[in-house]
């Protein structure tokens, strides 16, 4: 058995010129674990689009066929004006879904032990009627909704880590017990996209399902993991996930041009060991990592090499 290792062209496709969210940040991953040999070390797949239905598990058709019609008249945006368009965009958008599918299925049908995603446009941001935040599709709800329905799985885990709270996948699932949301993020007085406070918790039956842990910024490696094994890990040990899926942002690194915290590659090669311990102990290892954000490209190379490392050792 082996780490997946999921890329495409096609990612580089959906063309967003300048902005921070460009094809620029794959070629540097792809560069960096080329280089570095790493990728001779991972079982490389090309995913797989996904099919409408797929994607109408969690978003509505009016938004599907809006991102659809955007491309197709040539428009530079959609909704709000960071979430750039270009001709690639709906391939693209429909691939990395696709692809994570693919990974979650090779996942649990005991072909890779764990895997990680290299796809965009990113999709934690995504609402069920909208596109948001440089995301068009919710790549890991649309996961999780997957495991949920097609395997029975019915306490999976979403650890999202990126710097920004992923709104979309909390409000997908937060009357929901078969999944439980979890986001470090930078506090949202401070930072896009203002939700993911610590009162949020979820409602209904999701009561105590969505957990949100703001972090001060300026918050360093040493402050951050503090909080993450005395705080966080706990309650991901009760809760005894039977699948895990890495929301796997890297602006938190300190060299991030769009968010304050003062990570390094060191964290996430921390959180991504001690997740896999997680994965081990509850989960028989089943764990996929999606890539979200994180707009340094030497940072976002070298943090995602050390993630990378942690999920084949
Ligand atoms: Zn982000």
């Amino acid at each position: 058995m082996a780490t997946g290792f999921y890329t495409n062209t096609i990612y580089l496709e959906h063309d967003t010129g300048n902005h921070p969210e460009n094809a620029d940040r794959l070629r540097a991953i792809d560069q960096h674990l080329r280089y570095s040999g790493l990728l001779n070390e991972l079982e490389v797949r090309p995913g797989r689009t996904a099919e409408l239905k797929e994607i109408e598990m969690l978003h509505s058709k009016r938004h599907i066929d809006s991102v659809q019609e955007a491309v197709e008249l040539g428009r530079g945006t959609l909704g709000t004006p960071d979430c750039v368009i270009s001709p690639g965009t709906f391939g693209a958008a429909l691939h990395a879904v696709g692809t994570v599918l693919d990974s979650v299925c090779q996942v649990a049908n005991g072909k890779l032990d764990n895997a990680f995603c290299a796809v965009r446009p990113p999709g934690h941001h995504a609402e069920h009627d909208s596109a948001m935040g440089f995301c068009f599709f919710n790549n890991v709800a649309i996961a999780a909704e997957f495991l949920r329905t097609h395997f029975g799985y019915q306490r999976i885990l979403i650890f999202d880590f990126d710097v920004h709270h992923g709104n979309g996948t909390q409000h997908l699932f937060e009357e929901n017990a078969q999944v439980l949301y979890a986001s470090t993020h930078q506090d949202p007085r401070t930072c896009y996209p203002g939700t993911g406070y610590a009162n949020e918790t979820g409602f209904g039956l999701g009561k105590g399902f969505t957990l949100n842990f703001p972090m001060p910024p300026s918050t360093s490696d040493e402050k951050y993991l503090e909080f993450f094994h005395n705080r966080i890990i706990p309650q991901f040990e009760e809760y005894k996930p039977d699948f895990i899926l890495l929301s796997a942002g890297f602006d938190g690194h300190i060299r991030d041009p769009l968010a304050m915290l003062n990570l390094t590659e060191n964290c996430y090669r921390e959180i991504t060991k001690t997740m896999r311990t997680i994965a081990e102990k509850f989960a028989g290892g089943r764990m996929v990592s999606l890539l979200e954000g994180g707009y340094d490209l030497e940072a976002l190379a070298l943090s995602v090499e050390a993630h990378i490392q942690e999920l084949i050792n």
